[in-house]
């Protein structure tokens, strides 16, 4: 069986463990030997940004942290026993930006990433050389190598001017809490999927859309004209799972985002943004939590239990993404 997921951070990444767990893999790192299963998640990168000279991916190392064994449970992102000596030390030189973590071990990440790419090496060539040593277990594909950076337009703070920023100061400086007019992909139009993404699209018996930012993370994924193109044409069923449980986020601010581009914070709108692939959008099928409800047309709906508490939860999840597929876990 070969599975596609598209992911974002926290809720890709968690979900990935359910999906490699109801395939009969480990969920966390790499099955011994040969396995018929195979899972390829396609990550979103508009989060994307240098810091300190340091090109940072959070989401692929969100998903190669917690695939790989490696991440901060607690927090869900970053390296567990981490330390901050380098931040402490960079704020001592008063280099800005200073409310961005960059934790000790994460900076080893950085670097080496970082250098490959100063060598020319693109972004999936570099990302399948860190997963070589955490054996993530999936096949961790940025959704593309050029570049297609999330901006989000505010009213500046200070002069009141509106302009764009990167979407990290809005998310982890003001905490989403400036009032977005717009979120762009800027860059996604000209890019192009990474080797590997339509390839995997074309040849999946099902394709799964996870509780993901449907914004700033899936959203920016099906940006990239070429993938969203790949997914309308795939012989494979493409099911969603909703982030938005009884009119909220799970976690994070998905509701400021889901405002910014005129999308209730709800199932079944979260559900109509994506739409039916018989009508111009993404989806075949969309899983929505026990008592929510949704009516979204051309797509076959089911209520399920969509709390990510656990892995066998969470499995039980990407089972009923399969079955409303279609297809049978052999
Ligand atoms: P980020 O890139 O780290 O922000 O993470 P993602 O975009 O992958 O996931 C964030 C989304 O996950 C949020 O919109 C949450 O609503 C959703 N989420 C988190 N936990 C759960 C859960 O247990 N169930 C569901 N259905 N969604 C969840
Ligand atoms: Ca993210």
């Amino acid at each position: 069986m070969r599975v596609v997921v598209l992911v974002g951070g926290v809720g890709g990444a968690r979900f990935l463990l359910g999906v490699k767990s109801a395939l009969g893999l480990p969920a966390v790192g790499a099955a011994e030997g040969e396995s018929k299963q195979e899972v390829v998640a396609v990550v979103n990168t508009g989060d994307d940004v240098w810091m300190h000279g340091l090109r940072v991916c959070p989401d692929l190392d969100t998903c190669m942290y917690t695939l790989g064994g490696g991440i901060d449970v607690g927090r869900g992102w970053g390296r567990a026993g981490e330390t901050w000596t380098v931040k402490e030390e960079l704020a001592a030189y008063g280099a800005e930006p200073t409310w961005f973590g960059l934790g000790d071990r994460d900076v080893a990440t950085h670097l080496v990433r970082s250098r490959m790419l100063r060598a020319g090496y693109p972004l999936s060539a570099v990302t399948e050389a860190l997963c070589t040593r955490w054996r993530p277990g999936v096949r961790l594909l940025p959704a593309t190598d050029d570049r297609s950076e999330t901006h989000v337009v505010v009213d500046d703070p200070d002069s009141g001017e509106r302009r764009a920023i990167h979407f990290q100061e809005w998310w982890v400086r003001h905490r989403a809490g400036l009032p977005a007019h717009a979120i762009v992909p800027v860059g996604a139009d000209e890019a192009k999927p990474a080797p590997g993404v339509a390839e995997a699209l074309a040849a999946a018996d099902v394709v799964v859309l996870a509780p993901s930012n449907p914004v700033v993370s899936v959203g920016t994924i099906l940006a990239v004209p070429g993938i969203r193109q790949a997914i309308r044409q795939t012989p494979a069923k493409v099911v969603g799972i909703s982030p938005i449980i009884a009119g909220r986020p799970l976690r994070g601010m998905a509701d400021a985002c889901l405002a910014a581009i005129g999308v209730e914070t709800t199932a079944e709108a979260v559900g109509r943004h994506y739409g039916s692939r018989g009508e111009g959008g993404v989806l075949d099928g969309w899983l929505v939590h026990t008592g929510d409800t949704a009516d979204v047309p051309g797509v076959a709906v089911r209520a399920v239990p969509l709390l990510m508490s656990d892995v066998d939860a969470t499995a039980a999840m990407a089972r009923a993404a399969f079955e409303l597929a279609g297809v049978s876990v052999g």
